[in-house]
């Protein structure tokens, strides 16, 4: 589902109010929850305060906390949408962040997108009404929904399917790159300049970033490495010395201002890495020279 597929002028705000749970007619709630890992929906259904109608399903484990709220209102709207004995609904989500998505017409997300057009095909014969609701403050539908959804935790199986949010894909992209870098460090005789700063592979993922593998691998946009397969003439820098990822690091007169920020114990040079001060300079240093050294 693409909002680019639908004229902006037929863009869609779902709007909500802040109203409780008054036991009048149908009220719908909603929660997702995440727990151990593990991703869980639900929705609870009341009529006149009763009890009528429950589901919940587990998630795939990368499914996010956002995802399964979303999830959680998609049911309620898809129990309106295929209810035939009643017209009026009122359907109580206590994520406030999943309400917005759906009131902010320009959202591009597709699940937003998916349950705006559900919410639009409803209300050409139906009432419904979407409601924040504060968590945890007693509210039974909430507390019941709240249960339900952490009983989907701990289903056996996930039962229903999301799509991978861009946060888990590239968390997952990055967790492959470690898993590559890290048989590649296992096996190989090679990675020599990594060894000097990192003893084993187990920098903190979040340090790790383009310019830095640069740096570690020594693989990179540096006159010394291209020169290495006779891309170019030279493998100087422009200051006359060879120009090679230490290089810029540690000796050249063009970096000095930003290598001077670097703190550190210059006899043990795996310290180097421990601060993120340190990782940012670096990779600033790098940047610098991917941006300055001719393409190839
Ligand atoms: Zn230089």
């Amino acid at each position: 589902m693409d909002i680019y597929s639908k004229h902006p002028n037929r863009w869609l705000s779902i709007p909500f109010g802040m109203e409780d749970p008054s036991f009048e007619n149908i009220e719908i709630c909603t929660d997702g929850s995440k727990m151990n890992g593990k991703t869980g929906t639900a929705m609870v259904v009341y009529y006149h305060g009763t009890l009528i109608d429950q589901r919940k399903h587990r998630l795939p484990n990368h499914a996010t906390v956002f995802q399964a709220e979303v999830m959680g209102i998609k049911m309620a709207l898809e129990f309106v949408n295929n209810s035939a004995a009643w017209h009026r609904f009122h359907v109580f989500s206590d994520s406030r962040s999943t309400l917005q998505a759906l009131s902010n017409e320009v959202n591009t997300s597709p699940c937003i997108a998916e349950i705006k057009d559900l919410y639009e095909t409803i209300v050409k014969t139906k009432w419904v009404r979407l409601h924040w609701i504060k968590a945890h403050v007693g509210h039974e539908g909430n507390e019941a929904a709240d249960a339900l959804a952490k009983e989907a935790t701990e289903l056996p199986h996930p039962d229903a399917q999301v799509a991978k949010s861009r946060g888990s894909v590239n968390k997952l992209l990055r967790d492959e790159m470690i898993q590559i870098w890290k048989k590649h460090w296992n096996a190989s005789g090679n990675g020599r300049q990594t060894a000097k700063y990192i003893k084993e592979v187990k920098v903190h993922k979040h340090l790790i970033n383009k310019y830095l593998l640069q740096f570690l691998t020594g693989h990179g946009r540096f006159p010394y490495y291209f020169h290495r397969f006779n891309l170019i003439n030279s493998p100087n820098c422009s200051c006359g010395q060879i120009g090679d990822a230490d290089h810029y690091v540690w000796q050249c007169p063009s970096t000095s201002n930003l290598r001077n920020q670097l703190v550190f114990d210059r006899n043990n040079p795996t310290t180097l890495l421990e601060s993120r001060e340190n990782v940012q300079i670096i990779s600033k240093i790098i940047a610098w020279v991917c941006e300055t050294t001719a393409q190839v």
